[in-house]
């Protein structure tokens, strides 16, 4: 069925579109082109569509059929509950990162102004996050990637937080007298030929923010290498990882001299999260 051209309502570009992609996704798609509820679109389907809008709407669903993810998109994807936006610079957030959040605000909740380094910002998802969760935070956030740097400064202005940013590889631009009671980190650590990198959402991200060698452990191996000359005596380091990466990472966690290692399971209970307490 080629495209009703002119004078198409909202139901008949659903309907067109549901050919194409899954309804939920059809839907998403329309709103966000007609920038309106879900609740108006199901409440007027006879409104006609402006043509510029149907227009925008068929090289979406064009371009979601090409298997491009929703979030790029749409530019934008929730995490912890607030509207980020981001593109293909940047890691799509992933529900799974918001135990990393979970657990740094349960630890650091009650501690008033800690220093807070997140590395490999990304969209800055760690980062504004803990901004907004944490007492008065003093945060920098580092990327080596310029234009993943760009996302995260508009999601710090977006959601109206001040964090220092800084293009640098993990801890390279920090001065050497930088001390944080909190690292947090959400680094690439998918196997470099894992095959899941060519298939689904994963083909259109950034490679550089999925995969991290041949073990998938390379930048979480320098990141817990260069931590404790960035700690504070008693700082944490908490580090998201891959599903089968957690007794790797807690052993690279205790040869860097780590003491109180842990780490903790996804709500899929995988365990996702591991952290250890640098005693200086
Ligand atoms: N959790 C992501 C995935 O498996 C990977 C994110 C990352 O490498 N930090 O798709």
């Amino acid at each position: 069925m080629s495209a009703p051209s002119t004078e198409t309502s909202i139901a008949e570009a659903l309907a067109w579109a549901r050919k194409r992609i899954q309804p939920l996704e059809a839907r998403l798609l329309l709103r966000h082109v007609c920038r309106t509820s879900a609740a108006h679109l199901a409440a007027r389907p006879e409104e006609t569509l402006p043509l510029a809008q149907w227009e925008a709407f068929q090289r979406l669903i064009e371009h979601r059929v090409a298997g491009e993810p929703i979030a790029y998109l749409t530019g934008e994807r929730e995490f912890y509950g607030r509207a980020f936006f981001v593109n293909a610079s940047v890691l799509i957030p992933r529900p799974e990162t918001e135990l990393l959040i979970e657990l740094a605000v349960a630890h650091f909740s009650a501690v008033p102004r800690p220093r807070v380094l997140d590395l490999g910002t990304g969209s800055g998802i760690l980062a504004i996050t803990l901004a907004l969760e944490l007492d008065h935070p003093v945060i920098t956030a580092t990327d080596i990637s310029r234009d993943a740097l760009a996302v995260a400064t508009a999601n710090a202005l977006r959601l109206g937080v001040g964090i220092t940013f800084l293009w640098s590889d993990w801890y390279a631009l920090l001065k050497r007298e930088d001390r944080f009671r909190l690292i947090v980190a959400n680094p690439p650590y998918i196997v470099e030929d894992d095959p899941h990198l060519a298939q689904g959402d994963l083909r259109f991200e950034p490679r550089a923010a999925l995969a991290s060698g041949r073990d998938g452990l390379r930048a979480l191996t320098a990141i817990i290498a260069g931590a404790g000359r960035h700690l504070e005596d008693g700082g944490w380091l908490f580090l998201e990882h891959g599903y089968n990466q957690a007794a790797a990472v807690r052993g690279l966690l205790a040869d860097a001299g780590f003491a109180d290692i842990a780490s903790w399971k996804d709500m899929a209970g995988i365990e996702r999260v591991s952290a250890g307490r640098w005693t200086g």
